[in-house]
């Protein structure tokens, strides 16, 4: 399918809304012990409520343009990946039931959604537990060895921030470093955040050639920064999904061949894999991505976020649009992170406007439940 004329706009709220329907279908049955017994095709009693990893991914959101709004304003920020991670100790206050930070960074922490505990994981809690405002774990000095996908599903608003490929690849991995200190986690991340970035701006490459350009990039990128074996293992379980996305097996079978997505690298694996099986239809990538005997939500998001960002919101069934919890804060941050700080230095808006409410004063524009 020719999918080069779908707008920009129209992307980004499909990656992003894409990504929570994602979530939402497998956090539902993330914890369904042995192969589902039955397909997850729809929300149960038709009230899509997403996780943690969409918490987050609109946590990353908020982040990066807290941080470019100072920047326009004060003149001074902190860099994207320190901006992310003050984002992130939002969210740890939002699930330890704290009230918000003093010197937070998020107006979204005021959202009663984002302040619910959705299954959230230990390795990011933990890290960010320890986080004391100035120890920004980073590549070279890894907070841990985990390569858990907790890294890879908040990704997504990296690649569509960023305007070159070479960034949106460093910045997805100095992100994942926040948290997980695996080079596999971090590699699949800075993946993710490529294929992203590709989607979004290369649009004159079909799916195949996007996948092909994020790949060579992270490459490089990985073997600049680790021993070559990591490069390799990544290496290895892409090409097993690029393979098995060819052939004539059920997609239970061949995502058995992955894995079980807990992990980053088969995670992302997974999540390609349906992808590009069913590359012109949503939801038939989204309801295989979720229908496996392993991390649903996660493997849900990154599949979402991919095929909703190829195709377009407009692509995506609406009953999935009507369905999912917290449409118009979704649509809002897809739509702030579109359009970026909407004003220059030189002409900031009084404290009224919506966005100086938001980013500066961190507080709702409107009021959510
Ligand atoms: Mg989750």
């Amino acid at each position: 399918m020719d999918t080069s004329n779908i707008e920009k706009k129209d992307r980004i709220e499909g990656c992003i809304l894409g990504g929570a329907i994602g979530d939402a279908l497998g956090y539902q049955c993330e914890f369904t012990s042995g192969i589902k017994e039955r397909e997850y095709t729809t929300f149960e009693d038709d009230y899509g409520i997403f996780s943690d990893d969409t918490q987050m991914m609109l946590f990353t959101i908020n982040g990066l343009l807290w941080g470019n709004t100072r920047g326009v304003i004060r003149g001074i920020a902190p860099t994207p990946d320190v901006s992310i991670l003050l984002a992130y100790r939002d969210w740890y206050y939002t699930q330890q039931g704290l009230p918000p930070v003093e010197n937070g960074v998020s107006w979204i922490d005021k959202v009663p959604a984002m302040r619910h505990r959705r299954a959230p994981g230990f390795t990011c809690l933990n890290a960010l537990e320890g986080f004391d405002g100035n120890n920004v774990p980073t590549i070279k000095e890894p907070i841990n060895q985990s390569k858990g996908c907790g890294c890879t599903m908040r990704v997504a608003p990296v690649g569509i921030f960023k305007n070159d490929l070479t960034e949106a690849i460093e910045l997805g991995a100095k992100s994942a470093a926040l948290t997980h200190g695996h080079p596999l986690g971090i590699i699949s991340t800075a993946f993710m955040a490529g294929l992203i970035y590709e989607i979004i701006h290369d649009t004159a490459h079909q799916f195949n050639g996007q996948l092909h350009i994020a790949f060579e990039y992270t490459n490089q990128f990985a073997t600049k920064n680790f021993h070559r074996q990591y490069q390799q293992d990544f290496t290895n379980i892409m090409r097993k999904a690029f393979q098995l996305s060819r052939n004539n097996a059920h997609d239970l079978a061949n995502i058995k061949e992955l894995g079980k997505g807990w992990v980053a690298e088969e995670a992302v694996a997974i999540a390609v894999y349906c992808c590009m099986r069913h590359q012109d239809d949503f939801a038939d990538a989204v309801i295989a991505s979720v229908n496996h005997d392993g991390d649903s939500d996660s493997t849900g998001i990154l599949a979402g976020n991919i095929v909703g960002a190829r195709l377009g919101i407009k692509a995506i069934p609406s009953y999935y649009i009507d369905h999912i919890e917290q449409k118009d804060l979704l649509l809002e941050l897809a739509d702030d992170l579109d359009s970026g700080v909407p004003f220059g230095t030189l002409d900031v808006p009084d404290d009224s406007d919506p966005w100086i409410t938001k980013y500066l004063h961190r507080k709702p524009a409107k009021e959510y439940n």
